[in-house]
Protein backbone atom coordinates (compact mmCIF):
# COMPACT_ATOMS: atom_id res chain seq x y z
CA UNK A 1 0.00 0.00 0.00
CA UNK A 2 1.56 3.65 -0.84
CA UNK A 3 0.57 6.74 -0.35
CA UNK A 4 3.20 8.22 -1.76
CA UNK A 5 2.80 11.91 -3.10
CA UNK A 6 0.83 10.96 -6.79
CA UNK A 7 1.56 12.53 -10.44
CA UNK A 8 -1.19 15.28 -10.30
CA UNK A 9 -1.45 17.98 -7.39
CA UNK A 10 -3.21 16.62 -4.24
CA UNK A 11 -7.08 18.10 -3.85
CA UNK A 12 -9.16 17.06 -1.22
CA UNK A 13 -12.18 18.03 0.41
CA UNK A 14 -14.02 18.04 2.79
CA UNK A 15 -18.05 18.50 2.40
CA UNK A 16 -20.26 18.45 5.59
CA UNK A 17 -23.81 18.84 5.69
CA UNK A 18 -25.33 22.21 7.01
CA UNK A 19 -27.43 20.39 9.87
CA UNK A 20 -26.31 21.66 13.15
CA UNK A 21 -22.66 22.80 14.86
CA UNK A 22 -19.73 21.16 14.19
CA UNK A 23 -19.09 17.33 16.11
CA UNK A 24 -15.36 16.26 16.78
CA UNK A 25 -16.11 13.24 14.64
CA UNK A 26 -16.81 15.77 11.34
CA UNK A 27 -13.11 18.06 13.13
CA UNK A 28 -11.80 14.73 13.04
CA UNK A 29 -12.63 14.40 9.15
CA UNK A 30 -11.77 18.22 8.54
CA UNK A 31 -8.40 17.81 9.98
CA UNK A 32 -7.24 14.74 8.59
CA UNK A 33 -8.19 16.21 5.12
CA UNK A 34 -6.56 19.60 5.93
CA UNK A 35 -3.39 18.14 7.24
CA UNK A 36 -2.80 15.55 4.23
CA UNK A 37 -3.42 18.56 1.77
CA UNK A 38 -0.85 20.35 3.76
CA UNK A 39 1.84 17.72 3.92
CA UNK A 40 1.38 17.09 0.23
CA UNK A 41 1.63 21.25 -0.53
CA UNK A 42 -1.95 19.89 -2.01
CA UNK A 43 -5.37 22.04 -2.01
CA UNK A 44 -8.34 21.98 0.72
CA UNK A 45 -11.82 21.95 -0.99
CA UNK A 46 -14.95 22.97 1.47
CA UNK A 47 -18.03 21.86 0.37
CA UNK A 48 -21.48 23.02 1.39
CA UNK A 49 -23.83 19.31 1.07
CA UNK A 50 -26.93 21.49 1.50
CA UNK A 51 -29.05 19.98 -0.96
CA UNK A 52 -31.64 18.18 1.83
CA UNK A 53 -33.37 21.43 2.86
CA UNK A 54 -35.88 19.94 5.59
CA UNK A 55 -31.93 18.75 7.79
CA UNK A 56 -30.79 22.37 7.45
CA UNK A 57 -30.19 24.68 10.16
CA UNK A 58 -30.50 28.47 9.68
CA UNK A 59 -26.87 29.79 9.55
CA UNK A 60 -25.38 26.41 10.32
CA UNK A 61 -22.89 26.59 7.29
CA UNK A 62 -21.49 29.46 8.56
CA UNK A 63 -21.33 29.07 11.80
CA UNK A 64 -19.83 25.40 10.74
CA UNK A 65 -16.76 27.21 8.64
CA UNK A 66 -16.71 30.00 11.85
CA UNK A 67 -16.37 27.13 14.26
CA UNK A 68 -13.48 25.24 12.25
CA UNK A 69 -11.55 28.28 11.84
CA UNK A 70 -10.94 28.45 15.72
CA UNK A 71 -9.41 25.37 15.45
CA UNK A 72 -6.71 27.21 12.62
CA UNK A 73 -8.18 24.39 9.86
CA UNK A 74 -8.52 26.81 6.54
CA UNK A 75 -9.34 25.75 2.80
CA UNK A 76 -8.47 27.20 -0.14
CA UNK A 77 -11.68 26.77 -2.09
CA UNK A 78 -14.53 27.06 -0.45
CA UNK A 79 -18.56 28.31 -0.58
CA UNK A 80 -16.71 31.65 1.39
CA UNK A 81 -13.47 32.32 -0.39
CA UNK A 82 -14.53 30.90 -3.69
CA UNK A 83 -12.02 29.17 -6.37
CA UNK A 84 -11.80 28.07 -9.48
CA UNK A 85 -13.78 24.93 -9.24
CA UNK A 86 -16.98 26.80 -7.99
CA UNK A 87 -19.89 27.03 -7.11
CA UNK A 88 -19.28 25.01 -3.55
CA UNK A 89 -22.63 24.60 -2.31
CA UNK A 90 -24.46 21.39 -3.90
CA UNK A 91 -27.80 23.37 -3.93
CA UNK A 92 -25.77 25.78 -6.61
CA UNK A 93 -24.85 22.88 -8.77
CA UNK A 94 -27.99 21.18 -9.43
CA UNK A 95 -27.46 21.64 -13.73
CA UNK A 96 -24.02 19.68 -13.44
CA UNK A 97 -25.81 16.76 -11.40
CA UNK A 98 -28.97 17.09 -14.15
CA UNK A 99 -26.25 16.82 -17.37
CA UNK A 100 -24.65 14.08 -15.64
CA UNK A 101 -27.93 11.90 -14.87
CA UNK A 102 -29.26 12.55 -18.76
CA UNK A 103 -25.59 11.05 -19.95
CA UNK A 104 -26.10 8.24 -17.72
CA UNK A 105 -29.14 7.20 -18.86
CA UNK A 106 -29.14 7.67 -22.34
CA UNK A 107 -25.48 5.41 -22.09
CA UNK A 108 -27.96 2.57 -20.84
CA UNK A 109 -26.51 2.48 -17.91
CA UNK A 110 -29.25 3.55 -15.57
CA UNK A 111 -33.19 3.29 -15.76
CA UNK A 112 -36.51 4.56 -14.98
CA UNK A 113 -38.38 2.71 -12.52
CA UNK A 114 -41.84 3.37 -12.31
CA UNK A 115 -42.36 1.35 -9.08
CA UNK A 116 -45.28 2.35 -6.74
CA UNK A 117 -44.13 3.46 -2.97
CA UNK A 118 -46.82 0.69 -2.53
CA UNK A 119 -45.42 -1.84 -4.50
CA UNK A 120 -41.87 -0.96 -3.12
CA UNK A 121 -43.30 -1.51 0.31
CA UNK A 122 -44.87 -4.69 -0.50
CA UNK A 123 -41.81 -6.05 -1.85
CA UNK A 124 -39.59 -5.02 1.34
CA UNK A 125 -42.10 -6.70 3.80
CA UNK A 126 -42.39 -9.61 1.78
CA UNK A 127 -37.93 -10.12 1.60
CA UNK A 128 -38.48 -9.00 5.55
CA UNK A 129 -40.33 -11.79 6.07
CA UNK A 130 -38.11 -14.28 4.11
CA UNK A 131 -35.14 -13.05 5.93
CA UNK A 132 -33.93 -11.39 3.10
CA UNK A 133 -32.28 -7.96 2.78
CA UNK A 134 -33.84 -5.55 1.21
CA UNK A 135 -33.09 -5.06 -2.65
CA UNK A 136 -34.99 -3.60 -5.41
CA UNK A 137 -36.15 -6.96 -7.90
CA UNK A 138 -35.52 -5.39 -11.06
CA UNK A 139 -38.75 -5.51 -12.32
CA UNK A 140 -38.07 -2.04 -14.07
CA UNK A 141 -34.83 -2.67 -15.33
CA UNK A 142 -36.46 -5.63 -18.20
CA UNK A 143 -39.36 -3.88 -19.43
CA UNK A 144 -39.77 -3.29 -22.62
CA UNK A 145 -39.67 -0.64 -25.06
CA UNK A 146 -43.96 -0.80 -25.46
CA UNK A 147 -44.04 -1.04 -21.44
CA UNK A 148 -41.66 2.18 -21.22
CA UNK A 149 -43.95 3.96 -23.83
CA UNK A 150 -46.98 2.83 -21.85
CA UNK A 151 -45.64 4.66 -18.43
CA UNK A 152 -44.19 7.86 -20.43
CA UNK A 153 -45.51 10.76 -18.24
CA UNK A 154 -45.97 8.88 -14.82
CA UNK A 155 -43.42 9.49 -11.85
CA UNK A 156 -40.27 7.26 -11.83
CA UNK A 157 -36.77 7.68 -10.07
CA UNK A 158 -33.99 6.87 -11.90
CA UNK A 159 -31.71 3.46 -10.66
CA UNK A 160 -28.37 2.69 -11.72
CA UNK A 161 -28.26 -0.64 -13.76
CA UNK A 162 -25.61 -2.74 -11.32
CA UNK A 163 -23.59 -5.65 -13.27
CA UNK A 164 -25.52 -8.23 -12.18
CA UNK A 165 -22.52 -10.54 -11.45
CA UNK A 166 -18.46 -9.39 -10.86
CA UNK A 167 -17.18 -7.33 -7.35
CA UNK A 168 -16.33 -3.93 -6.78
CA UNK A 169 -12.86 -3.73 -4.96
CA UNK A 170 -12.29 -0.19 -3.19
CA UNK A 171 -8.85 -0.11 -2.74
CA UNK A 172 -8.49 1.61 0.07
CA UNK A 173 -5.18 3.43 1.75
CA UNK A 174 -5.55 2.91 5.04
CA UNK A 175 -7.50 -0.63 5.13
CA UNK A 176 -6.54 -2.36 1.76
CA UNK A 177 -8.84 -4.30 -1.32
CA UNK A 178 -12.18 -4.20 0.34
CA UNK A 179 -14.68 -5.77 -2.00
CA UNK A 180 -18.06 -5.91 -2.52
CA UNK A 181 -19.83 -8.57 -4.64
CA UNK A 182 -22.04 -6.57 -7.20
CA UNK A 183 -25.03 -9.43 -6.32
CA UNK A 184 -24.92 -8.00 -3.00
CA UNK A 185 -25.49 -4.32 -4.07
CA UNK A 186 -28.77 -3.38 -5.28
CA UNK A 187 -30.16 -1.56 -8.42
CA UNK A 188 -29.77 1.96 -6.36
CA UNK A 189 -31.81 5.14 -6.73
CA UNK A 190 -29.49 8.10 -8.16
CA UNK A 191 -32.30 10.16 -8.88
CA UNK A 192 -35.29 10.95 -6.93
CA UNK A 193 -38.97 11.38 -8.45
CA UNK A 194 -38.46 15.16 -8.17
CA UNK A 195 -35.64 15.11 -10.47
CA UNK A 196 -32.53 15.88 -7.67
CA UNK A 197 -29.79 13.52 -7.20
CA UNK A 198 -29.19 11.31 -4.44
CA UNK A 199 -25.83 11.86 -2.39
CA UNK A 200 -24.09 9.32 -3.92
CA UNK A 201 -24.77 10.47 -7.44
CA UNK A 202 -24.42 14.63 -6.37
CA UNK A 203 -21.01 13.70 -4.57
CA UNK A 204 -19.51 11.70 -7.80
CA UNK A 205 -20.21 14.22 -10.11
CA UNK A 206 -18.37 17.38 -7.18
CA UNK A 207 -15.12 15.18 -6.50
CA UNK A 208 -14.64 14.57 -10.60
CA UNK A 209 -15.68 18.11 -11.65
CA UNK A 210 -13.84 19.61 -8.58
CA UNK A 211 -10.59 17.19 -9.48
CA UNK A 212 -10.68 15.87 -6.65
CA UNK A 213 -7.29 13.15 -6.24
CA UNK A 214 -8.31 11.32 -2.75
CA UNK A 215 -11.35 11.48 -0.85
CA UNK A 216 -10.54 11.52 2.99
CA UNK A 217 -13.62 10.68 5.04
CA UNK A 218 -14.69 8.73 8.02
CA UNK A 219 -15.47 4.82 7.20
CA UNK A 220 -19.20 4.82 7.74
CA UNK A 221 -18.91 5.97 3.81
CA UNK A 222 -17.55 2.90 3.09
CA UNK A 223 -20.16 1.66 2.08
CA UNK A 224 -21.37 4.26 -0.09
CA UNK A 225 -17.57 3.98 -2.06
CA UNK A 226 -18.67 0.72 -4.36
CA UNK A 227 -21.69 2.51 -5.64
CA UNK A 228 -19.80 5.70 -6.40
CA UNK A 229 -17.16 3.75 -7.91
CA UNK A 230 -19.62 2.15 -10.28
CA UNK A 231 -21.07 5.39 -11.20
CA UNK A 232 -17.28 6.73 -12.14
CA UNK A 233 -17.40 3.88 -14.23
CA UNK A 234 -20.54 4.45 -15.91
CA UNK A 235 -19.61 8.20 -15.94
CA UNK A 236 -16.49 7.19 -17.60
CA UNK A 237 -14.83 8.90 -14.98
CA UNK A 238 -11.28 8.12 -13.53
CA UNK A 239 -12.18 7.86 -9.31
CA UNK A 240 -9.85 9.48 -6.82
CA UNK A 241 -8.29 7.62 -4.20
CA UNK A 242 -10.25 6.72 -1.14
CA UNK A 243 -9.01 6.57 2.45
CA UNK A 244 -11.11 5.72 4.68
CA UNK A 245 -10.56 6.71 8.25
CA UNK A 246 -11.34 5.27 11.70
CA UNK A 247 -14.70 6.12 13.23
CA UNK A 248 -14.62 7.60 16.36
CA UNK A 249 -16.35 5.59 19.38
CA UNK A 250 -16.64 6.61 23.48
CA UNK A 251 -14.79 4.49 26.03
CA UNK A 252 -17.74 1.45 26.23
CA UNK A 253 -16.68 1.18 22.52
CA UNK A 254 -20.16 2.47 21.37
CA UNK A 255 -20.66 5.29 18.87
CA UNK A 256 -19.88 8.68 20.35
CA UNK A 257 -22.74 10.79 21.38
CA UNK A 258 -24.36 13.51 23.40
CA UNK A 259 -24.23 10.94 26.59
CA UNK A 260 -20.72 11.08 26.16
CA UNK A 261 -20.21 14.70 27.66
CA UNK A 262 -19.28 17.04 24.57
CA UNK A 263 -19.11 16.26 21.51
CA UNK A 264 -19.65 19.51 19.67
CA UNK A 265 -16.25 21.81 19.00
CA UNK A 266 -17.63 24.48 20.95
CA UNK A 267 -18.64 23.04 23.76
CA UNK A 268 -14.73 21.84 24.24
CA UNK A 269 -13.88 25.01 23.59
CA UNK A 270 -16.44 26.85 26.18
CA UNK A 271 -15.23 23.80 28.92
CA UNK A 272 -12.06 25.77 28.46
CA UNK A 273 -10.06 23.16 26.26
CA UNK A 274 -7.03 25.16 24.19
CA UNK A 275 -7.99 24.53 20.34
CA UNK A 276 -4.39 24.18 19.83
CA UNK A 277 -4.82 21.05 22.13
CA UNK A 278 -8.61 20.00 20.46
CA UNK A 279 -6.10 20.07 17.55
CA UNK A 280 -3.26 17.99 18.86
CA UNK A 281 -6.17 15.30 20.11
CA UNK A 282 -7.70 14.72 17.02
CA UNK A 283 -4.64 14.87 15.35
CA UNK A 284 -3.47 11.96 17.18
CA UNK A 285 -6.87 9.97 17.38
CA UNK A 286 -6.06 7.00 14.65
CA UNK A 287 -2.74 7.97 13.73
CA UNK A 288 0.73 8.16 15.50
CA UNK A 289 3.68 10.18 13.93
CA UNK A 290 6.84 8.07 13.59
CA UNK A 291 8.64 9.95 16.59
CA UNK A 292 5.93 8.87 18.74
CA UNK A 293 5.59 12.86 19.77
CA UNK A 294 2.42 13.33 22.09
CA UNK A 295 2.09 17.20 21.58
CA UNK A 296 1.96 18.38 18.25
CA UNK A 297 0.16 21.46 17.49
CA UNK A 298 -1.17 22.35 13.62
CA UNK A 299 1.76 23.14 11.77
CA UNK A 300 3.76 20.26 13.56
CA UNK A 301 1.05 17.99 12.74
CA UNK A 302 1.03 18.94 9.02
CA UNK A 303 4.40 18.14 8.73
CA UNK A 304 4.52 14.83 10.01
CA UNK A 305 1.02 13.41 8.72
CA UNK A 306 0.60 9.80 6.62
CA UNK A 307 -2.63 8.29 5.93
CA UNK A 308 0.06 4.91 5.63
CA UNK A 309 -0.09 5.50 9.44
CA UNK A 310 -3.32 6.08 10.22
CA UNK A 311 -4.81 2.79 11.91
CA UNK A 312 -7.53 0.44 10.55
CA UNK A 313 -9.44 0.18 13.64
CA UNK A 314 -11.94 2.30 15.77
CA UNK A 315 -10.01 5.03 17.41
CA UNK A 316 -11.33 5.72 20.88
CA UNK A 317 -12.31 9.03 22.50
CA UNK A 318 -10.86 10.04 25.94
CA UNK A 319 -11.70 13.58 27.33
CA UNK A 320 -9.38 12.31 30.23
CA UNK A 321 -6.70 12.27 27.35
CA UNK A 322 -7.58 15.86 25.66
CA UNK A 323 -7.48 17.30 29.27
CA UNK A 324 -4.48 16.07 30.10
CA UNK A 325 -3.26 17.71 26.57
CA UNK A 326 -4.65 21.08 27.90
CA UNK A 327 -2.97 20.77 31.02
CA UNK A 328 0.42 20.37 28.90
CA UNK A 329 -0.13 23.34 27.12
CA UNK A 330 -1.14 25.29 30.00
CA UNK A 331 1.91 24.48 31.68
CA UNK A 332 4.44 24.91 29.23
CA UNK A 333 3.40 27.31 26.76
CA UNK A 334 4.85 30.78 27.27
CA UNK A 335 3.18 32.37 30.23
CA UNK A 336 1.82 35.40 27.93
CA UNK A 337 0.43 33.23 25.45
CA UNK A 338 -1.54 31.01 28.21
CA UNK A 339 -2.39 34.75 29.03
CA UNK A 340 -4.22 36.11 25.87
CA UNK A 341 -6.04 32.53 25.72
CA UNK A 342 -7.29 33.16 29.05
CA UNK A 343 -9.07 36.82 28.81
CA UNK A 344 -12.31 35.28 27.36
CA UNK A 345 -12.24 32.99 30.61
CA UNK A 346 -11.76 35.71 32.63
CA UNK A 347 -14.37 38.33 31.25
CA UNK A 348 -17.12 35.29 31.68
CA UNK A 349 -16.63 36.30 35.44
CA UNK A 350 -16.43 40.35 35.25
CA UNK A 351 -12.88 40.22 35.98
CA UNK A 352 -11.02 42.85 33.93
CA UNK A 353 -7.23 42.25 34.79
CA UNK A 354 -5.95 45.97 34.10
CA UNK A 355 -8.94 47.30 36.01
CA UNK A 356 -9.23 45.05 38.17
CA UNK A 357 -12.58 45.14 41.27
CA UNK A 358 -9.62 45.03 44.03
CA UNK A 359 -6.37 45.46 43.81
CA UNK A 360 -4.37 46.15 41.72
CA UNK A 361 -2.26 42.84 42.95
CA UNK A 362 1.79 43.60 43.14
CA UNK A 363 2.48 41.13 39.95
CA UNK A 364 0.81 41.69 36.57
CA UNK A 365 -0.99 39.53 34.62
CA UNK A 366 1.35 37.20 32.95
CA UNK A 367 3.13 36.80 36.41
CA UNK A 368 -0.84 35.72 37.55
CA UNK A 369 -0.93 33.16 34.95
CA UNK A 370 2.23 32.14 35.87
CA UNK A 371 1.55 32.00 39.51
CA UNK A 372 -1.62 29.86 38.96
CA UNK A 373 -1.21 27.71 35.65
CA UNK A 374 0.35 24.56 37.56
CA UNK A 375 -2.84 23.24 39.08
CA UNK A 376 -4.84 24.25 35.68
CA UNK A 377 -6.17 21.55 33.79
CA UNK A 378 -8.24 23.94 31.36
CA UNK A 379 -9.16 27.58 30.95
CA UNK A 380 -12.27 27.89 33.25
CA UNK A 381 -9.88 26.03 35.88
CA UNK A 382 -7.17 28.84 35.67
CA UNK A 383 -9.53 31.74 35.03
CA UNK A 384 -11.31 30.63 38.51
CA UNK A 385 -7.94 30.23 40.36
CA UNK A 386 -6.67 33.67 39.42
CA UNK A 387 -9.99 35.16 40.37
CA UNK A 388 -8.54 35.80 44.06
CA UNK A 389 -6.02 38.28 42.63
CA UNK A 390 -8.42 40.53 40.84
CA UNK A 391 -11.82 39.92 42.35
CA UNK A 392 -12.93 40.48 46.30
CA UNK A 393 -12.98 37.21 48.31
CA UNK A 394 -16.97 36.69 48.90
CA UNK A 395 -17.45 33.18 49.98
CA UNK A 396 -15.59 30.92 51.63
CA UNK A 397 -14.80 26.85 51.19
CA UNK A 398 -17.74 25.48 53.46
CA UNK A 399 -15.32 22.70 54.29
CA UNK A 400 -12.58 25.47 54.97
CA UNK A 401 -14.81 27.20 57.08
CA UNK A 402 -15.60 24.69 59.16
CA UNK A 403 -12.14 23.40 59.37
CA UNK A 404 -10.00 26.31 60.26
CA UNK A 405 -12.75 29.28 61.13
CA UNK A 406 -13.34 27.60 64.57
CA UNK A 407 -13.24 29.14 67.54
CA UNK A 408 -10.31 31.25 67.61
CA UNK A 409 -10.18 32.00 64.41
CA UNK A 410 -11.04 35.68 63.93
CA UNK A 411 -8.31 36.87 66.62
CA UNK A 412 -5.79 34.81 64.99
CA UNK A 413 -6.72 36.39 61.90
CA UNK A 414 -6.69 39.97 63.59
CA UNK A 415 -3.59 39.10 64.61
CA UNK A 416 -2.03 37.82 62.19
CA UNK A 417 -3.00 40.95 60.19
CA UNK A 418 -1.82 43.39 62.89
CA UNK A 419 1.63 41.70 62.93
CA UNK A 420 1.77 41.48 59.06
CA UNK A 421 1.54 45.62 59.25
CA UNK A 422 4.69 45.87 60.26
CA UNK A 423 6.44 43.70 57.68
CA UNK A 424 8.54 45.55 55.83
CA UNK A 425 9.95 42.76 53.24
CA UNK A 426 7.17 41.71 51.29
CA UNK A 427 8.40 39.03 49.41
CA UNK A 428 7.87 35.33 49.20
CA UNK A 429 10.78 34.15 51.56
CA UNK A 430 10.43 36.60 53.92
CA UNK A 431 7.02 36.34 54.55
CA UNK A 432 7.77 32.69 54.91
CA UNK A 433 10.33 33.74 57.73
CA UNK A 434 7.72 35.76 59.25
CA UNK A 435 4.87 32.83 59.75
CA UNK A 436 7.85 30.57 60.89
CA UNK A 437 8.48 33.08 63.74
CA UNK A 438 5.03 34.22 64.64
CA UNK A 439 4.35 30.45 64.95
CA UNK A 440 7.15 29.77 67.53
CA UNK A 441 6.30 33.46 69.36
CA UNK A 442 2.20 31.89 69.07
CA UNK A 443 3.30 28.61 70.01
CA UNK A 444 0.88 27.19 67.43
CA UNK A 445 2.16 24.88 64.29
CA UNK A 446 2.53 27.16 60.86
CA UNK A 447 -0.05 24.82 59.13
CA UNK A 448 -2.32 26.47 62.44
CA UNK A 449 -1.39 30.20 60.80
CA UNK A 450 -1.08 28.95 56.78
CA UNK A 451 -4.45 27.57 56.34
CA UNK A 452 -6.65 29.90 57.96
CA UNK A 453 -4.94 32.97 55.93
CA UNK A 454 -5.32 30.83 52.75
CA UNK A 455 -9.05 30.74 53.30
CA UNK A 456 -9.05 34.08 54.30
CA UNK A 457 -7.29 35.73 51.58
CA UNK A 458 -8.31 33.13 48.43
CA UNK A 459 -11.77 32.30 49.64
CA UNK A 460 -10.27 28.33 49.44
CA UNK A 461 -8.30 25.47 50.80
CA UNK A 462 -6.11 24.54 47.82
CA UNK A 463 -3.61 26.93 45.58
CA UNK A 464 0.01 28.00 44.75
CA UNK A 465 1.93 27.95 47.47
CA UNK A 466 0.66 30.89 50.08
CA UNK A 467 3.34 33.17 50.26
CA UNK A 468 3.80 33.42 46.43
CA UNK A 469 0.04 34.22 46.97
CA UNK A 470 0.72 36.69 49.43
CA UNK A 471 3.54 38.20 47.86
CA UNK A 472 1.79 38.48 44.51
CA UNK A 473 -1.28 40.44 46.55
CA UNK A 474 0.51 42.75 48.05
CA UNK A 475 0.44 44.20 51.58
CA UNK A 476 -2.96 46.31 51.99
CA UNK A 477 -5.43 43.25 49.95
CA UNK A 478 -3.90 40.73 52.46
CA UNK A 479 -3.96 43.03 55.92
CA UNK A 480 -7.87 43.84 54.39
CA UNK A 481 -8.98 40.46 53.59
CA UNK A 482 -7.38 38.91 56.79
CA UNK A 483 -9.57 41.65 59.20
CA UNK A 484 -12.90 41.19 56.28
CA UNK A 485 -12.37 37.14 57.15
CA UNK A 486 -12.14 38.03 61.08
CA UNK A 487 -15.28 40.07 60.37
CA UNK A 488 -17.27 37.22 58.48
CA UNK A 489 -16.39 34.91 60.90
CA UNK A 490 -17.47 37.46 64.14
CA UNK A 491 -21.08 38.28 62.44
CA UNK A 492 -22.68 34.95 61.14
CA UNK A 493 -25.99 37.37 61.03
CA UNK A 494 -24.70 39.40 58.43
CA UNK A 495 -23.57 37.53 55.79
CA UNK A 496 -25.26 37.74 52.45
CA UNK A 497 -27.82 34.19 52.53
CA UNK A 498 -25.55 31.28 50.63
CA UNK A 499 -27.74 30.11 48.37
N1 LIG B 1 -22.03 15.12 3.62
C1 LIG B 1 -21.37 13.89 3.91
C2 LIG B 1 -21.14 13.80 5.41
O1 LIG B 1 -21.18 14.81 6.07
C3 LIG B 1 -20.07 13.82 3.16
C4 LIG B 1 -19.69 12.48 2.80
C5 LIG B 1 -18.46 12.42 1.93
O2 LIG B 1 -17.43 12.88 2.38
O3 LIG B 1 -18.55 11.91 0.82
O4 LIG B 1 -20.95 12.75 5.95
Amino acid sequence: MTTNVPARAVRVRYAPSPTGSVHVGNAHTALFNYLFSRRHQGRFVYRLEDTDKSREVEGAAETQMAQLRLLGITWDEGPDVGGPYGPYRQSERSHRYQEALERVEAAGRAYRCYCTPDRLAAMRAEQAQAGRPPRYDGRCRHLSEAERTQHAGEPHVLRLAVPDSGETVVADLIRGDVRFQHSELDDFVIRKSDGTPLYNFGVVVDDHEMAITHVIRGDEHLANTPKQLLLYEALGWEPPLFAHIPMLLAADRSKLSKRHGATALVDFLEQGILPEALVNYLGLLGFSPPDGREMLELDELSQVFDLARVQRSAAVYDPKKLEWLNTQYIKTWPAARVAERVRPQLAARGITPEDPAEGPPAIDFVGAVDLVRERAHTLVDLAAGMAFLYAPVVTYDAAGVAKHFGPGASERLRELAAALESASDWSHDALEARYTELAAQWNVSRGALIHPTRLAVTGTTVGPSLFACLAALGPSLVIARLRRAAQWIDEPLARPSES
